[in-house]
């Protein structure tokens, strides 16, 4: 009766200009490959862009009480509140806020925080120009041209955004751009670059947010890894960001979540923007309507896991963890440094910049280091086309495997 070409539903084209991104599955086959052409040799996975050790304890014993809340009447859990429950929002506001002005209210508890980032574009308008990094996270460029603020990809570029360049001139912090932005992806601790914004340089961008109407969406998912007390963990520690900027965390790169998935979103009640008569709509009233239209809560079991890590075991366990990462952040550090190589980041972060005086382009890096030193890293130029020539290496491995690695580098590249 129905013929199949009658179909009428049009898809959104924005996903017809989104370039397929090859950069995760390329490396795959290409290790895979390696592995195949040299069996018996060991390869060394410094491109590891997960958390690899355990959950913490903390969060375990929680998790598992909370499964028998489950089992009992009394302790069931059905549908939670869209926004969280309110024992894991006030231990983040006192855990992670306490002085900076956020109370629990303000503080939308998710299934992490690369859906938040990308859901975020549900309260500004198509026609908001966004501001984005090169090199950057991927999913902040991706959702935008999805949302169809992208405009034409032209030479790699898309032609409605502006580019906040990250280079080794500006040591890969990037400062407010001339042009005018709405809304504005900032993320520190960096993926990919390792960098983060001291308090001082992050207030020249709420200076600039306020300057110019315009809300920062500032990416906080690696400040646990934050150790420099120069280093701003949150953007709310500038005065003035509770008008101007919503903050995304993430429990993933903190303790583990990864696969559990919880993260939050602060969307401060100041924050505002302007509707179509010119009048002001705070945004926190937006967000919570999106959310609780299209999203039905984290899950109870995950939601007391997250609690535990606010307790003085679960603080300790998470400093623990991020510890060792920062310690195998180190090393890479200053084994590529040794070995001649420009390096960026590995401080206050798990990840680590590197350039290497020889190789032009990101993947003959990759090759040779694949090749002469069996060890893997990630091409820069997947995160951008700033990217090119670089490579990011992560502390996630263990830190045997790491030293071994690093070994090989300083040998390989003399
Ligand atoms: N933001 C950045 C900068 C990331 O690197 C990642 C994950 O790698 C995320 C957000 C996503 O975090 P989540 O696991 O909470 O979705």
């Amino acid at each position: 009766i129905y013929e199949l070409d009658s179909v009428k539903m049009k898809i959104n084209d924005n996903f017809e200009k989104l370039p397929e991104s090859y950069l995760f599955s390329t490396v795959a086959r290409k290790l895979r490959d390696f592995r195949e052409a040299h069996p018996g040799v060991e390869l060394i996975r410094m491109d590891i862009g997960d958390v690899t050790l355990p959950i913490p304890d903390a969060a375990i014993q929680a998790m598992h009480k909370a499964v028998d809340d489950m089992a009992t009447k009394s302790g069931f859990h059905g549908y939670g509140p869209e926004q969280g429950y309110d024992f894991l929002r006030d231990a983040i506001a006192q855990g992670d806020y306490a002085g900076m002005g956020i109370t629990a209210d303000e503080i939308f508890i998710s299934d992490g925080a690369k859906s938040d980032l990308g859901n975020l574009g549900d309260i500004y308008s198509e026609d908001s120009v966004v501001a984005v990094t090169d090199p950057g996270y991927p999913v902040y460029v991706d959702s935008n041209v999805i949302d169809g603020r992208g405009g034409e990809l032209v030479d790699g570029k898309w032609s409605r955004f502006v580019y906040l360049d990250c280079n080794e001139q500006n040591g890969f912090k990037p400062t407010p751009p001339e042009a005018h932005a709405d809304v504005i992806f900032l993320c520190s601790p960096a993926n990919p670059t390792g960098v983060a914004f001291t308090r001082d340089e992050l207030k020249a961008w709420v200076d600039f947010a306020r300057r110019n109407n315009a809300v920062i969406i500032y990416d906080s998912a690696y400040c646990a890894y934050v150790t420099d007390p120069a280093t701003a963990r949150s953007i709310y520690e500038v005065p003035g960001a509770r008008e101007v900027a919503i903050e995304v965390r993430s429990f993933s790169k903190t303790a583990g979540f990864t696969g559990l998935r919880c993260g939050y979103t602060v969307v401060p009640a100041d924050v505002c923007g302007t509707d179509a008569r010119g009048s002001k709509v705070p945004l926190r009233k937006l967000w919570l309507r999106r959310q609780t239209t299209k999203f039905n809560g984290a899950s109870y079991v995950i939601q007391r896991g997250a609690e535990a890590l606010y307790t003085p075991e679960g603080k300790a366990q998470v400093r623990t963890n991020v510890s060792y990462y920062l310690h195998n952040a180190e090393i890479i550090r200053l084994a590529m440094q040794e070995a001649g190589f420009k390096v960026y980041g590995g401080v206050d972060s798990p990840y680590i910049w590197v350039k290497s005086p020889k190789a032009e382009d990101s993947w003959e890096l990759f090759e040779q280091l694949l090749a002469q030193a069996h060890i893997s890293c990630t091409p820069g130029v997947g995160f951008g086309s700033l990217g090119q020539g670089w490579i990011r290496f992560t502390g996630f491995n263990t830190t045997e495997n790491t030293i071994e690695a690093m070994r090989r580098v300083t040998e390989v590249m003399r």
